[in-house]
């Protein structure tokens, strides 16, 4: 039987380095891009190339056959340290819309079989995101179109690209808009780690009864969906006949202060909060998974306290390691 293939790219990513595990079990030959190697383990990739998918020279040689399936995960990206001071904008539109107009039409040219783009929650107007309690994630609310910051707009307008490479040029598109993955693996220091590992990285190294830092007054909310089911539902989107855009997420929200108070009992340490000026975002935000239930018959369904100890656990581990 004809061995299956795969490319990945962004597969030294947080993301991509977990899809492509998933991608052998699976059976699939798969080949990695990036522009460097996985972080914190090596790939499993059977053939691996360290490239910038902004070189179209580049792209030609990485996507010179026609693969099975095409997973295109790689952007320039953060958490909210990167993404919303404004500081990067100009790199993540110029980078992310480059990689994507690339990489879409090399798959065009090389008779891909099936292109999954991954997007985001942060293409939602940030005004149906201002109540904390009550925010409105429907996938067509994203138009009229307002996101709230600029990785928001290029992931819209390469939601577009692959829209526009189905429609005119009959190219089979996936697309999913993701919902704050976490999990082992993903970036903790540095400055582009998210809320949960950050949260993780802080708690695990506060003394008990010491203090912790937090952006903003802690009130705004989020959903995070643990990694495992980020991986289970973009598999099953690819493999659908749903060509989405369509959220990959939880929906399970809790405010910043109660995800603190969560790792907190993890750890079993007791912590007092500290809030102070910075980088937020919108105020409130969960996935609704009323299409993706509907279209897929299936939904997450993992709770964040059980990827929450995973996490933590692993960021612990990765302190003890650095230290010694
Ligand atoms: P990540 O930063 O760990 O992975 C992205 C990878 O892209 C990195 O390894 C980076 O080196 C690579 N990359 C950047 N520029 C490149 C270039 N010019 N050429 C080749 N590779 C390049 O991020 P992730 O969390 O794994 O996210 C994967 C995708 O999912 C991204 O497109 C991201 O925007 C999207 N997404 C992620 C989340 C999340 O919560 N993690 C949420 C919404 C959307």
């Amino acid at each position: 039987m004809l061995e299956k293939t795969a490319l990945v790219c962004g597969a030294g990513g947080f993301i991509g380095s977990h899809l492509v595990r998933r991608l052998k079990r699976d059976g699939f030959w798969v080949r990695g891009v990036d522009l460097k190697l996985p972080d914190y383990e090596e790939s499993v990739a059977d053939e691996f190339i360290v490239g910038d998918l902004r070189l179209i020279d580049v792209c030609e040689r990485v996507i010179d056959r026609d693969f099975h399936e095409m997973y295109q995960l790689a952007a320039d990206m953060g958490g909210a340290g990167y993404i919303f001071t404004g500081q990067h904008d100009a790199d993540i539109i110029h980078n992310s819309a480059t990689i994507n107009l690339n990489v879409a039409d090399l798959c065009r040219r090389r008779g891909v079989g099936r292109v999954f783009f991954s997007s985001s929650a942060c293409v939602y107007p940030a005004v149906n995101q201002a109540d904390p309690d009550n925010p409105n994630c429907e996938e067509t609310s994203a138009y009229p179109a307002a996101p709230d910051s600029e990785y928001g707009w290029e992931k819209l307008i390469s939601e577009r690209l692959y829209q526009s490479y189905a429609r005119n040029y009959g190219m089979t598109c996936r697309i999913a808009r993701y919902h704050n993955i976490f999990g082992p693996s993903g970036t903790w220091d540095g400055g582009r780690e998210k809320a949960p590992a950050a949260i993780c990285r802080k708690v695990a190294q506060a003394d008990h009864g010491g203090e912790i830092e937090i952006w903003g007054d802690g009130l705004q909310t989020r959903s995070f969906l643990y990694i495992d089911e980020c991986i289970e539902g973009t598999i099953r989107l690819m493999h659908s006949d749903f060509a989405g855009p369509v959220n990959i997420g939880s929906e399970e929200m809790v405010s910043i202060n109660r995800l603190v108070d969560m790792v907190c009992e993890i750890a079993g340490k007791r912590l007092h909060k500290r809030h102070v000026a910075g980088p937020m975002g919108v105020r409130g935000r969960r996935s609704d998974n009323r299409l993706i239930a509907e279209t897929l018959h299936w939904r997450p369904t993992q709770s964040l306290m059980d990827g929450l100890e995973k996490t933590y656990a692993w960021i612990e581990n990765q302190l003890l390691r650095s230290a010694a």
